[in-house]
């Protein structure tokens, strides 16, 4: 994919204006073209009349060809495929690996010991995606919990119920190689050049379940509503496993188990194993006048339909602390939740006062725990 940066245009300019100045910029014939999307759209508003800023991407017919163009202009880069290769080991495993979980880690690590002919096993608590919708609209009619189908169990994992926001802070490279394989699995396009890119809630859980059918179709074994409670070791490596379907041998786990499971880290931790706390986010909210946070960036010009909605961004870091700003204005019911308990529902984003909800989170970097409890 080719991106085509800092495309300055008037505010009466659109799209097809933006794609024309781009590719003159990067020399790009337009019969090479196979898709054009807008990456990114900015607002210039530091010296008079505010300027559009665009970020084009274009992929070409001829995928091959697309590094040549590198070097049209500054402004124009080549992103590549993510070159994703898996050393094997040199030992065959006795028996197939088993991931615990089946949220986007569990998902992801299966799929790719499945591409490698490992055909693992999953165990998942939850419900396949179809029982788990039901048992989550349940719990919204009644208010009555399954404590293994929620809105955090169950297949897909916690987030399944969200709108799929693929933005990220770490600029990883497998970034990437998981764009990819949402592609491959129904995602809309836009998500490959998108800076901040969303699946949509409904697109989300077909691309889930495709996922883990395509798991299944290389020989793994998804087990659903079954739970890891135990495991087994010899001389300090693992030989088995217990479940709530039955116990089996197992030498290599991987535990994909989400950041809820407390019963299954109090399970780790009888055991003697050591765990570590990640650093922690804390977060508040705070509300603005949209129309103010509009009036600040783009002046008199606010307002102006051809500007996109205003949005400001802050991070600082105080001390052992980083603290930045999270817009969470499209997010509609956003829900606090303990454990698999939800305690608190709250609607933050308010159309009708036109508010722009920012949630602060404060990451505590180095904090470090010794234990859970
Ligand atoms: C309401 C909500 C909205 C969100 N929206 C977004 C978003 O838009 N974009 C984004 O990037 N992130 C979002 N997140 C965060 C995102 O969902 C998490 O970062 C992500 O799900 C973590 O993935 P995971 O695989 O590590 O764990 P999880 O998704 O928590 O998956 C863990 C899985 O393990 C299973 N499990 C646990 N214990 C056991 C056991 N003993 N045996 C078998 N199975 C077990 C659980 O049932 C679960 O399915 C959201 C989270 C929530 C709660």
């Amino acid at each position: 994919m080719i991106l085509i940066r800092d495309i300055r245009l008037p505010l009466s300019a659109g799209e097809q204006q933006a794609y024309e100045k781009a590719l003159h910029l990067a020399r790009i014939p337009r019969s090479r073209v196979s898709h054009l999307g807008i990456v990114k759209l900015s607002v210039d508003a530091r010296h008079g009349q505010p300027k559009l800023v665009y970020t084009v991407a274009a992929s070409l017919k001829e995928e091959g060809e697309e590094p040549a163009y590198a070097g049209a202009s500054p402004s124009v880069t080549v992103r590549g495929r993510t070159d994703f290769s898996v050393e094997n080991g040199t030992q065959p495993l006795a028996h197939r690996p088993v991931v615990c979980g089946l949220g986007p880690a569990g998902l992801f690590a299966a799929l790719l010991l499945a591409r490698q002919g490992y055909r693992p096993i999953v165990l998942e608590r939850g419900p396949a995606l179809e029982e788990r919708v039901k048992a989550v609209e349940h719990f919204s009619a009644t208010g009555e919990l399954d404590e293994n189908a929620n809105i955090q169990f169950g297949e897909g994992g916690a987030g399944t119920f969200s709108d799929g926001k693929l933005t990220t802070r770490i600029g990883d490279e497998l970034c990437g190689f998981v764009t990819e394989v949402f592609l491959e699995h129904g995602a809309p396009r836009e998500i490959a050049w998108q800076q901040k890119p969303h699946v949509g809630t409904d697109l989300l859980r077909g691309v889930i379940t495709s996922i883990r059918r395509e798991i299944e179709a290389l020989g793994g074994e998804v087990h659903f509503n079954t739970a890891l409670t135990g495991f087994e070791r010899r001389d300090g490596r693992l030989v088995g496993i217990r479940t709530t379907g039955g116990a089996f041998p197992c030498e290599a786990l991987v535990f994909a188990v989400g950041h809820s499971a407390r019963d299954t880290f109090g399970m780790l931790m009888d055991s003697g194993l050591v765990l570590e706390c990640k650093p922690f986010s804390v977060g508040f909210r705070a509300e603005h006048l949209q129309s103010e946070i509009e009036k600040s960036l783009y002046h008199e010009a606010a307002g102006h339909p051809a500007l996109p909605r205003g949005e400001y961004q802050l991070s600082q870091h105080v001390e052992n602390c980083l603290l930045y700003t999270s817009d969470a204005a499209d997010e509609e019911d956003r829900l606090d939740l303990v454990g698999s308990r939800i305690i608190k529902k709250k609607r933050i984003n308010n159309r009708r006062k036109k508010t722009t909800t920012y949630i602060c989170s404060i990451n505590i970097l180095r904090s470090r725990q010794k234990t859970l409890r």
